[in-house]
């Protein structure tokens, strides 16, 4: 079966990236024949103000891959801008590729609705809009009544994000009215709500992935996988609408011009969801990551700032691993006879959350020992290891260019 996957480089990986990506290339690596790229045209679609950490990104998601067993003598491995194909065959695509099918994109969406409802949250936030001084809603007003400190705030926040999921996900487009409405009603003071508000009707917010590049990434996508006449792309539940669109794009083509282009399978990756060391998604922007680069001293000092179940404040406090961080760590890192033990004496305050989290580092380490040495081996002849990137995306693009072939001469067009 023929594979395609790509990763956008946008800095160093952490361990959420190798337990939801690496580790399922690598299995599939194994029996199948797998193209894995780096998708650095698609890093442009939100981040093209500043381009000048690129290279680098691309480097270091070289050196990533290879450290952690993505081997190029079982799978062809290259730079997408490397195969101008990718590009000539999204532009096709884009002839018959109808918008409605983008901007009913649930990720475009998504993206839309985070940036809007941080701004809101953040303006409101930044005016000191102080939840005590609100007079809120009855449900709200109970809520709040019962709630203390930080819970304070998630209330707060849980609410505002409702209104804002009812306006925003309107039939008609977003419904600045009602949600002006509604926060008013809420009780938040009148001025800053219609400063707010009119700043997101104005659309200066999210104006950074209102361009053409964001809205049809999606048919780069397409071409990105059809090109090479995948078989199967493994992807994550959220991607599954992104990878119906390649299908109904490469149908579209079969119909209207001539029958060149597969239906691509899908494959569900079963992602072990790794949380950040502070319980929210791992992410460079939280600043919670553990990455694989991470030397020994750097992995222990974040394991001992993970968090734990909040109940257990004291050694002599009875602990929940099922609500505690470092233990859905020790579930991928350490043997099921220890995890067993750690779990029965959490439970029972005989083990500290100190030890715990000594015991989780010294797993870590040792997972990332073997990853390091291949790193330090790579960075040493970093040029041999960048050539073999360069030698994959030429055997790409001989397969690209073959598809485009047929598909100039299925649209008409000249081959020159
Ligand atoms: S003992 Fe371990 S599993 Fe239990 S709360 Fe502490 S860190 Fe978490």
């Amino acid at each position: 079966m023929k594979i395609v996957s790509g990763m956008r480089p946008t800095g160093r990986l952490h361990l959420g990236h190798y337990f939801g990506v690496i580790k399922n290339w690598l299995e599939l690596q194994e029996k199948h024949e797998c193209l894995f790229f780096i998708a650095d045209w698609h890093a442009l679609t939100n981040k093209y103000k500043d381009t000048s950490d690129l290279k680098e990104n691309i480097k270091q998601m070289i050196i990533d891959w290879l450290s952690t067993g993505i081997n190029p003598e079982k799978s062809i491995l290259f730079i997408q801008s490397g195969v101008k194909e990718h590009a000539e065959l999204a532009l096709l695509f884009s002839m018959f590729t109808p918008k409605s099918w983008l901007e009913l994109n649930p990720t475009y969406k998504d993206l839309k609705f985070n940036l809007f409802f941080q701004y809101l949250k953040d303006f409101l936030i930044g005016k000191k809009i102080k939840i005590n001084n609100i007079t809120p809603s009855e449900s709200l007003d109970i809520a709040l009544e019962k709630a203390t400190g930080k819970q304070k705030n998630k209330i707060f926040e849980d609410y505002l994000r409702e209104l804002f999921f009812r306006a925003f996900y309107n039939q008609k487009g977003i419904d600045f009215k009602s949600l002006k409405e509604n926060l008013i009603k809420l009780g938040l003071n009148r001025r800053v709500v219609e400063e707010a508000i009119n700043s997101l009707e104005k659309g200066d917010i999210g104006k950074d992935i209102d361009t053409l590049g964001f809205l049809s990434y999606p048919v780069l996508q397409a071409a990105d996988i059809l090109i090479y006449k995948a078989d199967a792309v493994p992807v994550g539940e959220d991607q599954l609408p992104h990878i119906e669109l390649t299908r109904e794009i490469a149908r579209r083509f079969n119909s209207l011009y001539k029958h060149i282009f597969p239906e691509p399978k899908h494959i569900i990756t079963e992602e072990a969801k790794l949380v950040g060391i502070d319980g929210r998604k791992m992410s460079k922007s939280y600043n919670n990551a553990i990455y694989l680069s991470d030397d020994e001293k750097t992995v222990t000092e974040k394991v001992l700032q993970m968090k734990t179940d909040p109940q257990r404040v004291k050694k002599t406090d009875k602990g929940n691993p099922d609500v505690c961080t470092v233990f859905s760590y020790h579930k991928l890192f350490t043997d099921q006879k220890t995890v067993q033990d750690i779990d029965k004496k959490c439970r029972n305050a005989e083990i500290g959350c100190v030890d715990c989290k000594k015991i989780l580092a010294e797993n870590i380490n040792r997972f990332l020992t073997p990853i390091r040495k291949k790193r330090a081996e790579i960075e040493k002849d970093i040029d041999r290891y960048e050539k073999l990137f360069l030698e994959g995306t030429l055997t790409a693009r001989k397969l690209a260019k073959t598809t485009m072939k047929e598909v100039r001469k299925a649209m008409n067009l000249y081959d020159i």
